[in-house]
């Protein structure tokens, strides 16, 4: 078998564990005779699927019974929309954090269903960084406040959880989730695109606190509705049953492996011996400030952007695929989700210092 460090931002690696296991219970799901793909979503061996994903993912991101779990579909993109949709009025004030492409895109989908309020941006920062929290301007009477905990192109991550003066926070963890442990008490609502640390793309979780589910405005697409959702166990239509799956086996991986305490160790470990390669050498750059750096998606760049294409190809050769940085941003981006081993780092760094032996 041939395997590549997949430097990915998603849809991303995966952990070989689950990828085997898939590939043993493909034909034939534990004696059923048929694949997860080929059955009912409504029989007990789906529902039995679905339950044990649910139950694993509260356990372990410590999800207080207080919220609902949602395995939807439509991304995280559709999420810009459902929230407002599902927690807000028309006419509602909205509040935001612009810290990047992927606020902005949250941003620009708000603003067809709500007034929106940025309450910071880090336009002076060249995105690179985070506002301080006393110079955010929150509005106390907004429906939320929503940020983006890791912005996936910038590489730009919150270490903290920011005051939202009394409004629910929304957060868009699609890049962040399950790299660590979180507070999940603090939020309102989570959501994110399951394609990065959860499992296949297709599938979107949604974690939603009670008092805001119920609310929806009139005209809501049925699948997009908070409370049709969780009253059907999120098949009021047919599911992702296949990626829903895959997420269940993911949790479990994750689970073997010590929880997300152990997840948030490795991965920063993985993050600091990058950043220390990068920021050794006058060769690479990181643009991001120090402590808004992302443990995810680490962008940098080369000296010389002429010679981006013969590093990309020879990174190739030596079985480090999908280290080319986002179009809007430019050089190189590796991120380094849960699956990432650290063996794929050390090969990174090894080559990255031998690239720079050569071409400096
Ligand atoms: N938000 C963030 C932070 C992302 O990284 C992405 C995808 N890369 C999205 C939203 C969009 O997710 P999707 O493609 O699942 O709609």
């Amino acid at each position: 078998m041939h395997r590549v460090y997949n430097f990915s931002p998603g849809p991303a690696t995966l952990p070989v564990e689950v990828l085997e296991q898939v590939r043993d219970e493909m034909l034939d799901w534990r004696g059923s005779g048929m694949s997860i793909i080929e059955m009912s979503h409504r029989g007990k061996q789906f529902m039995e699927i679905a339950g044990a994903a649910e139950q694993d993912c509260r356990e372990l991101l410590a999800i207080p019974d207080s919220y609902k779990v949602l395995f939807l579909q439509g991304g995280a993109t559709l999420q810009f929309a459902s929230v407002p949709l599902n927690i807000t009025g028309p006419d509602a004030v909205v509040n935001y954090v612009n810290t990047g492409s992927w606020s902005k895109k949250a941003i620009k989908e708000a603003e067809h269903y709500c007034r929106v309020h940025v309450a910071a941006d880090a336009a002076s920062l060249d995105y690179n960084g985070i506002p301080p929290q006393r110079e955010w301007n929150v509005d106390p009477s907004g429906a939320y406040l929503h940020y983006t905990p890791n912005e996936t192109i910038g590489g730009v991550e919150f270490h903290f959880i920011p005051n939202s003066q009394g409004v629910p926070l929304v957060a868009d963890m699609s890049s962040t989730i399950f790299s660590r442990p979180i507070d999940v008490s603090r939020f309102g609502v989570i959501y994110a695109g399951a394609q990065k640390n959860i499992g296949p793309s297709g599938l979107t979780l949604v974690i939603v606190r009670e008092d805001l589910v119920g609310k929806a405005r009139p005209g809501t697409p049925t699948v997009m509705n908070y409370q049709v959702m969780a009253d059907t166990g999120s098949m009021s239509n047919t599911p992702n049953t296949f990626a829903w799956y895959m997420a269940g086996l993911v949790f479990k991986w994750i689970k073997t492996q010590g929880g997300l305490g152990v997840m948030g160790e490795r991965n920063q470990a993985k993050a600091e011996k990058l950043y220390r390669a990068i920021d050794r050498s006058s060769f690479y750059h990181n643009p991001v400030e120090a402590s808004s750096r992302s443990c995810m998606n680490v962008p940098f760049t080369l000296a010389d952007p002429d010679l981006d294409p013969v590093f990309l190809e020879q990174a190739a050769t030596n079985g480090l695929l999908n280290l080319k940085g986002h179009r809007s941003v430019g050089g190189m981006r590796a991120s380094l989700y849960n699956a990432m081993p650290e063996a794929g780092v050390d090969a990174l760094v090894t080559f990255m210092h031998e690239f720079e032996q050569v071409h400096r």
